[in-house]
């Protein structure tokens, strides 16, 4: 497998770093996990695109993590030459946006049906609620979801692929919890969003402030990864952007709660796994 991050910023904008998403090279094919700002852009200077993905899966309806649903869900469409509906799992109120998200676009898909003779189909996707439990059996490939903990934002997953015995977790945005333990026993990778607080409480900003309370630090996230025996922590979503020169100490925070490999992502760093 590869983990490839194609954005590894947050809701802030950034210009070197694209919203969260992060694909997934399985012997099935590209999975990609959310679909932040840019994912499109990122996807295609990795040689993927919404054509190719296996499916969408989506951690929580945060906007950060969707804000590119629609150019997905269009792209797909539009740069297929056949009906192509896109596989989408995420938690409950997945399909809600789905369904919002088609609604949106419906003067787009009136224009280009219109305008195309050779495009008779609908945008579509095939929409799965997933909670907890093994929901993508496919070849070698094995996808679990477990609920993880970002509240008040309720329902929220991570997932684990499984794939000829190599395991990826992805954690989303979620402070340390038994679900997200129970998919990185033992993993070869977590991707892990997190925050600095320690740079956080410095600003004093309350509207900043505020995202302390669901999201894990880098020593939480780290000690995530120690505890359950994860051989390599991937640290994405950068809380505030690292600014040039202080990338080490986010290694050193998690390197402290970690005896592992620590990576600190940037936009299209790929990872063998
Ligand atoms: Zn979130
Ligand atoms: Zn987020």
């Amino acid at each position: 497998m590869q983990v490839i991050i194609l954005g590894s910023g947050s809701p802030i904008p950034d210009p070197e770093r694209a919203g969260p998403s992060t694909l997934v090279r399985t012997s099935i094919g590209d999975l990609l996990f959310d679909c932040g700002r840019g994912v499109l852009m990122r996807a295609a200077a990795a040689g993927s695109g919404a054509g190719a993905f296996q499916a969408l899966l989506l951690t929580h309806l945060h906007s950060d993590h969707i804000t590119d649903l629609n150019d997905v869900f269009t792209m797909r469409w539009v740069m297929s030459f056949s009906p192509n509906p896109l596989p989408v799992f995420g938690p409950s109120g997945t399909a809600r946006l789905l369904h919002a998200t088609e609604a949106m676009l419906e003067p787009d898909i009136g224009y280009r049906l219109t305008h195309h003779d050779d495009l008779k189909w609908r945008p579509s996707a095939v929409v799965t609620e997933v909670g907890s439990g093994v929901m993508l059996d496919q070849g070698t490939v094995r996808v679990t979801a477990a609920p993880t903990d970002h509240a008040p934002v309720r329902p929220t997953v991570g997932y684990r692929v499984d794939d000829e015995g190599r395991s990826v977790v992805i954690a989303g945005d979620t402070v340390p919890c038994a679900g997200l333990d129970r998919l990185c026993a033992d993993a070869d990778v977590l991707v892990h969003t997190v925050v600095r607080r320690d740079l956080i409480e410095q600003f004093g900003l309350p509207r900043l402030t505020d995202v302390l309370d669901y999201h894990s630090s880098v020593p939480d996230a780290a000690r995530t990864a120690e505890r359950n025996g994860v051989r390599k922590l991937i640290l994405t979503h950068l809380v505030p952007a690292p600014t040039p020169g202080t990338e080490q100490e986010w290694l050193d925070q998690a390197a402290a709660n970690f005896n592992g490999e620590v990576v600190l992502a940037s936009d299209l760093l790929a990872v063998e796994v």
